[in-house]
């Protein structure tokens, strides 16, 4: 992928520093061939990678929304490290909580995109463990990936400084979530008793902005099966243009209840400004204040590439895109997903 090999150039050249947003013109010039999106000048956040909001949408208006902020997996002092920690002066909030708490503005999912370069780069990273048959660091797919603010916050609180190679474990290549090769295995909750609808969404295959939200909550709730406190039972009622009206409160060892905060991006349709940056309308001000920019995936529902030949999945090729830009083949045998959501 193009923003991989980018990477490796850039830091090889000693540029190592502030090259987040760099690497985000990158991905969404050059690697994401079918979004939109719109850059706001005024947000001055380049040091630190600034806020993007990303919505998918598909095609009957189911959308989800997740505001990102762009980090780089670097080597410093052999060590390798993502500054989540990073405060500015005069402030003792972390990033991480800022991008929390800029996130319940726009009521959807905090998660950073993570940087990771190619291969070759990560070649001192240890982790040994297995991802789908792959070594963990050498998952070709993994030079752009994602991870839950909320798994952020946890690996930095377990491993402090070290945080760098359990993120990068914990983040789920960009590939993975925008046109997933691999089957939907089901969620298996923590919480016993949930919804109905959501317990369907959780034991079946899914696919656009429904999938994208499923590999997003599916680490965290691995996460959540290794820590050791009793699951709350109770539920909450989220908000009417939520796709789930109710979910679990649980919480576990996270900042905020992991259900409600990850699901809460998941619409039945989508936002005026979402639609707005679809039909070419202008955009609100204070949009343009609180992020960065905008990217709305339209029609995320038709990029899915679950029924990928299987010479094609086991090719170790670097040159698959997260979105194909060749039409995808939409009769998908292995499909089970109702089109209509409830
Ligand atoms: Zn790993």
């Amino acid at each position: 992928m193009a923003v991989d090999s980018f990477m490796t150039t850039w830091l090889d050249s000693g540029n190592g520093l502030w090259m987040e947003d760099t690497a985000t013109d990158l991905l969404l010039t050059k690697a994401l061939p079918r979004i939109q999106f719109r850059r706001f000048t005024g947000s001055e956040e380049a040091s630190n990678g600034a806020d993007w909001l990303w919505w998918w949408v598909d095609r009957d208006g189911t959308c989800f929304g997740l505001l990102v902020q762009a980090k780089v997996l670097k080597l410093l002092r052999k060590r390798w490290s993502i500054d989540f920690a990073y405060k500015t002066k005069n402030d003792d909030r972390t990033q991480i909580s800022k991008l929390l708490k800029a996130s319940d503005q726009f009521d959807v999912p905090a998660a950073y995109t993570l940087y990771c370069g190619d291969v070759d780069y990560r070649a001192s990273i240890e982790c040994d463990r297995i991802h789908q048959e792959q070594v963990c660091k050498e998952r070709n797919r993994a030079g752009v990936a994602i991870l839950s603010a909320l798994l952020a916050q946890n690996t930095v609180a377990l491993y402090g400084r070290d945080a760098g190679v359990p993120a990068f474990h914990d983040a789920v290549p960009l590939e993975d979530i925008a046109a997933p090769a691999t089957p939907d295995v089901p969620i298996v909750p923590l919480v016993k008793h949930v919804a109905d609808d959501l317990a369907g969404y959780l034991r079946e295959p899914q696919r656009g902005a429904r999938r994208v939200a499923k590999e997003l909550l599916r680490p965290v709730q691995t996460t959540r099966y290794g820590q050791f406190s009793a699951a709350t039972m109770r539920r909450v009622t989220s908000a009417s243009e939520h796709l789930f009206e109710e979910v679990p409160d649980d919480r576990g060892h996270f900042p905020v209840p992991y259900y409600v905060h990850l699901l809460r991006g998941l619409r039945s349709q989508p936002p005026d400004y979402v639609r707005a940056v679809l039909e070419g309308r202008p955009l609100p001000s204070w949009l343009a204040q609180s992020v960065a920019g905008i990217v709305v995936i339209p029609d995320a529902d038709a990029h899915d590439v679950t029924a990928v030949p299987s010479q094609k999945r086991a090719a170790r090729s670097s040159s698959s895109k997260p979105f194909p830009s060749e039409p995808v083949d939409r009769t998908d045998r292995t499909d089970r997903t109702p089109k209509t959501g409830g």
